[in-house]
């Protein structure tokens, strides 16, 4: 019979990392176009895309014991504890059958990347960054009209200085690395789409 510790490392990652699985962390400011671009990836190329914070919202709906927490930090622009999104991101993966997956909007600091990493033993295959100017970012944040809480201009800024200080030394982690793929996000999404299929396609097809 197993311990306690071993249940609580086989829900941790082991019969995850025996998978072997290709993830791809998506990120870039709010409103950069994560989710419109990996709909588009999704299509094109097999992958499945798993958006943090939808995972949390729907965690929200479900009316879960940490509902009531994940909707006030959401309407505070905050960043829900790297425990809670973990859980979700790992139930997903593992509920599917696929061994491709589009991490969009985590992690977003520096405890989310290193938890993630130990608790999954994953590390992505590489970080597609949509850089964004924060002017078109609140443009499009304040013109989408998805009924979402945190898509007002008080959020909205608190948003933006979550992402400058906490989500953007993750990219600079990333890039350390030269993990990072960079895309010009203020394009029309058609050009944006271009982009990142150049760097989806393997380079050995590209010639052609
Ligand atoms: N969020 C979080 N951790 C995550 C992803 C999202 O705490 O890993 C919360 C955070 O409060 C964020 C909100 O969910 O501001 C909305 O995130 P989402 O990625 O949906 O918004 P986007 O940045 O794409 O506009
Ligand atoms: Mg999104």
């Amino acid at each position: 019979m197993g311990t306690a510790v071993d249940t609580a490392k086989e829900v941790n990652g082991s019969s995850l990392s025996e998978k072997k699985l290709t993830v791809v962390f998506v990120l870039g400011g709010p409103g950069s176009g994560k989710g419109t671009q990996c709909a588009n990836i999704v299509e094109h190329f097999g992958y499945t895309h798993l958006s943090a914070g939808d995972l949390l919202r729907a965690e929200i709906k479900s009316g879960s014991e940490n509902g009531t927490m994940i909707q006030n930090m959401i309407k505070e622009g905050k960043i829900v504890p790297s425990e809670v999104t973990i859980k979700l991101l790992q139930r997903a993966m593992q509920e599917n059958a696929n061994d491709k997956f589009l991490i969009d909007g985590f992690p977003r600091n520096e405890e989310n990347r290193a938890a993630f990493e130990s608790v999954t033993g994953i590390v992505p295959e590489f970080v597609l960054f949509f850089d964004c100017s924060e002017e078109e970012m609140e443009k499009r944040l304040l013109g989408r009209n998805q009924g979402r809480e945190d898509d007002n201009i008080d959020t909205i800024r608190k948003r933006f200085n979550v992402y400058m200080e906490s989500s953007l030394p993750v990219i600079q982690y990333y890039d350390s690395k030269g993990k990072v793929r960079k895309i010009d996000a203020v394009k029309p999404v058609e050009e944006v789409f271009e982009a990142v299929k150049a760097v989806f396609i393997p380079s050995h097809e590209k010639t052609a």
